[in-house]
């Protein structure tokens, strides 16, 4: 029986000592945190499953992912439909033709794609270079300003032309009313919430869970006394920051419970003016369709921050600098610390979604391959 630590316990960190456990291993689950469930925590606050750590919701194509996360949970039928407010203006995201007949006036496809062609920049590079090239190639220029250069800017603390372009296509455009947020298959949220997604995920008998437990502060310890360990946190801090440290985003989040029954009629409204400090505020009883509490309501607003060493790092910046900085840890990784699997959205620097966590974890936890390589 193999004697596993898995640090962290997020969605990659529960999946894989899940499966681990399953397979036969003794599993010990640490987090630093005083809770399970890493970013996708929720907590209870007046009857509201309240999202800690910024608004989640389920979305996949994979039905082998959608079958596995169901097995923890039921989920409504949730279909995220997000609101942009540009000094008091409001549109519908992702853009779609409810936004550019909002922006324009125009009612039909072909007008819509009119108008962007019209707008986008002549001889731009058929492979855009950065973020806004990218955006102004999908939308054009008009609403490039309105509803993305400057939410951009709030949210990365950079220049959208210093942002990697892949970060824009992760918002549907199309050329339909459809203000549905995502194009995947599955979408919805857990009814109870996702914390007991992952109380279920860990309730095995083989599965050990300490909390407010710092690998960091007992590295040596810990390390001689597992034959392996999953780690999930971030890698440069991993290794002191050897050769750097890796950009990242941070995030604050200020919850308010307010004595009314309804604040903004929308679960997520993003503000897209460079005014307004914080990018989004999250009304967390419309998840559930109002559930939960007739008179009360709770909204998180969501201010981005810039990260330094101690402060939560939420997104990474995989810009072509910051690639080649993970790249290198990750070859130091390997030669170093063979006994250590590096995964999920920090260990591997990647903006997984959940969805994505779970594929990737389940890939990690069924490889026997790198199961059977011994303790070096
Ligand atoms: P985490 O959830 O970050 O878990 C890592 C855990 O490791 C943490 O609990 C941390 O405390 C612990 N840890 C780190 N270092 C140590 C250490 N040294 N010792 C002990 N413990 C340690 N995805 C979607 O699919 N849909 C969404 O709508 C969505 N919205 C998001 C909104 C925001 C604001 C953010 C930031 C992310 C969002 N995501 C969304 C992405 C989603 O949160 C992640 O894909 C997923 O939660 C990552 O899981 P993880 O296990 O990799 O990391
Ligand atoms: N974005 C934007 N305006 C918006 C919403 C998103 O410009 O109103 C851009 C922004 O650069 C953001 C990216 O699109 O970082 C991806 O948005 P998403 O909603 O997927 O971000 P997340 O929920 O991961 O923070």
């Amino acid at each position: 029986m193999m004697k596993l630590l898995v640090v962290g316990s997020g969605l990659f960190g529960s999946v894989v000592a899940r499966e681990r456990a399953l397979a036969g291993d003794q599993v010990t689950v640490i987090d630093k945190r005083p809770h399970l469930a890493g970013n996708i925590y929720t907590a209870d606050v007046a009857g509201i499953p309240v999202h800690r750590y910024g608004a989640h919701i389920f979305h996949t194509n994979s039905p082998r992912v959608w079958q596995y996360v169901t097995q923890f949970a039921a989920f409504n039928r949730f279909t995220n439909q997000v609101l942009a407010n540009y000094h008091g203006r409001l549109f519908n995201l992702p853009f779609n033709m409810n936004t550019f007949h909002q922006m324009w006036g125009v009612t039909t496809p072909a007008e819509a794609q009119a108008k962007i062609a019209a707008q986008q920049t002549a001889g731009a590079s058929r492979r855009p270079a950065n973020l806004e090239e990218q955006a102004i190639a999908l939308v054009g220029r008009d609403i490039y300003q309105t509803l993305i250069k400057e939410y951009t800017a709030k949210q990365w603390g950079r220049d959208p032309v210093d942002l990697p372009a892949f970060i824009i296509r992760r918002l549907p455009v199309r050329f339909t009313y459809d203000n549905n947020y995502f194009n995947d298959r599955y979408q919805g949220i857990p009814v109870s919430g996702y914390t007991a997604i992952v109380e279920k995920m860990l309730a095995l008998p083989t599965i050990t869970v300490q909390l407010n437990t710092d690998f960091l502060a007992d590295r040596g310890a810990l390390t001689a006394a597992f034959d392996r360990i999953v780690y999930t946190g971030a890698i440069d801090g991993f290794f002191d920051y050897r050769f750097g440290t890796l950009a990242y985003r941070s995030l604050r989040f200020e919850d308010e419970l307010l004595d009314i029954p309804n604040f903004q009629g929308s679960a997520v409204v993003n503000y897209t003016d460079r005014e307004t400090p914080y990018t989004r505020i999250i009304e967390h009883k419309h998840f559930i369709f109002g559930g939960g509490n007739r008179r009360q309501t709770v909204i998180t607003r969501e201010y981005p921050a810039a990260w330094q060493p101690g402060a939560e790092p939420y997104y990474p910046v995989n810009d072509p600098a910051n690639e080649a900085l993970f790249q290198q840890y990750r070859t130091y990784a390997a030669a170093q610390a063979p006994q250590v699997i590096f995964g999920g959205r920090l260990g591997a620097y990647r903006y997984y979604n959940m969805d994505q966590v779970i594929a990737a974890a389940l890939q990690v936890a069924h490889n026997e391959d790198l199961w059977r390589a011994q303790k070096v």
